[in-house]
């Protein structure tokens, strides 16, 4: 099956429903040792910037930084992200 490719605009929809959804219970995968998490169980540490990391083996699974107008997220830390649809 050849896939279609599309530029960005095509995923708005789906991507604004992803982020406007409850974050807390959303289930991440660390991508460092498998471990499965709720969101809202892993540790915040707060300095420039907001830095996500693993309750079982402290890699950062994200950091989120703000300038106040833009919003940058780095979730290279995270295997999959399962949220609620
Ligand atoms: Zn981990």
């Amino acid at each position: 099956m050849e896939a279609l490719r599309l530029d960005g605009n095509a995923a708005a929809g789906l991507l604004s429903e992803v982020f406007a959804g409850e974050v807390t219970t959303a289930v991440g995968t660390c991508d460092s040792c498998g471990a499965v998490e709720a969101v809202g169980a892993i540790h915040v540490y707060m300095a420039a910037g907001t830095v996500l990391r693993c309750p079982h083996c402290e890699a950062v699974v994200m950091k989120v930084v703000t300038d106040g107008e833009r919003i940058w997220m780095d979730l290279r830390g995270l295997r999959t992200l399962e949220l609620a649809s």
